[in-house]
């Protein structure tokens, strides 16, 4: 099992319910977010086009915020979510140095954070908090190795990117494009 997310950047509007969603979820310090909007203007004028992102911690496959962890906090579990356990964490803050996708910050409380996949829910069989809420339904969350399900389906059907792939840790977050 792997799970990832494909985001249409298509459907995006910038709306940011999927930040506000993930906040009410999953008690974000007032003032923080794992999850943001990201805007890129491309083209020359009067041609220009402007891409919409939902961005978050990409639940890379090539982890160096794993790898440069000394006491083990940050790790990976089943379908390849990495997560922080707060307990382990000593706030060196050498993962949020060595993420490329500045995806991690600490946590008013003294350890590093960041996105889940919102993992609580998924072992419940629900989708992350950001994506059911999203009104116009663009991200698609599942196990990307079943090629039978929604998000293996349409990374397989549409044109895509990951961000930063120059950076080598192999993103799970695919952005449709
Ligand atoms: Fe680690 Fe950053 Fe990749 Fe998330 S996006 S898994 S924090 S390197
Ligand atoms: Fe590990 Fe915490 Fe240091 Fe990050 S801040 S590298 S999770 S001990
Ligand atoms: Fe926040 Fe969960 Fe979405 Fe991650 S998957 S950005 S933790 S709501």
């Amino acid at each position: 099992m792997r799970y990832g997310m494909a985001i249409d950047t298509k459907k995006c509007v910038g709306c940011a319910d999927c930040v506000v969603a993930c906040q009410t979820e999953n008690s974000v310090p007032h003032g923080y977010a794992r999850d943001w909007i990201a805007e890129t203007v491309s083209g020359r004028y009067p041609y220009l086009e402007l891409e919409i992102r939902s961005e978050r911690c990409n639940h890379c496959d090539n982890t160096p915020c794993v790898r440069t962890c000394p006491t083990g906090a940050s790790h990976v579990i089943e379908g390849g979510i990495v997560i922080v356990t707060p307990e382990e964490c000593i706030g060196c803050g050498a993962c949020i140095e060595s993420c490329p996708y500045d995806a991690r910050f600490t946590h008013p409380d003294g350890y590093a954070t960041k996105c889940t996949f919102c993992d609580h829910r998924v072992k419940n069989g629900q989708d992350p908090a950001c994506v059911s809420v999203c009104p116009t339904h663009c991200m698609y969350f599942g196990d990307l190795d079943d090629p039978n399900s929604e998000v293996a389906k349409i990374v397989a059907r549409r044109k895509w990117k990951v961000l930063a792939p120059e950076a080598g840790t192999q993103p799970q977050i695919y952005y449709l494009v």
